[in-house]
């Protein structure tokens, strides 16, 4: 981090502290004593998704929202919640070191946090994501689930409960 008054390479850390997303820290340069702030981003670590057909790619927090959103259109759930919901996901596999998580475990840690927040969302969420890395096959569904509840046909919810519940048991 150089110095903005000298140029010194060299500066000690004299406060830090978080400032949303970013840490804060006070410095202060060891040649010139001049004194500067930097924001520094927190660096979760890298974490790879393992999807079903045994394929590779990066966590994408965004990808993750974006299916979120999906499934709570309409429905009395705030942007804050869908952001402790990723940082939930994020944090989890964060604190237990893992660098790889299961498509299915994310979707299924979704599911946990949706269930305490919105029993319609979680039903969407649940009755069709496959995979939550396949989002765009993902948010085509979760559309023709909303027409189809749309028409007014709430049984259709009921079956589909159903459905996930003789499913979650074999
Ligand atoms: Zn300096």
């Amino acid at each position: 981090m150089k110095c903005p008054f000298c140029g010194y390479e060299d500066s000690k850390v004299t406060d830090s502290r978080p400032a949303d997303e970013k840490i804060r820290r006070r410095r202060e340069c060891m040649k010139c004593r001049g004194r500067f702030t930097t924001y520094e981003m927190v660096e979760l670590p890298l974490l790879m998704v393992e999807k079903r057909d045994g394929t590779y790619e990066t966590f994408d927090r965004n990808k993750l929202i974006k299916g979120v959103f999906s499934a709570i259109k309409k429905r009395p759930v705030t942007i804050d919640q869908v952001s402790e919901i990723a940082d939930y996901v994020e944090n989890y596999f964060a604190n237990e070191l893992r660098t790889i998580a299961g498509s299915k475990e994310i979707g299924d840690l979704v599911l946990n946090r949706l269930r305490e927040i919105d029993p319609i969302a979680y039903v969407r969420f649940a009755s069709v994501y496959e995979d939550f890395t396949d989002i765009d096959s993902f948010v085509a569904a979760i559309s023709e689930f909303e027409d189809i509840s749309e028409a007014g046909a709430s049984d259709k919810i009921n079956t589909i409960t159903e459905e996930n519940k003789n499913g979650s048991d074999t």
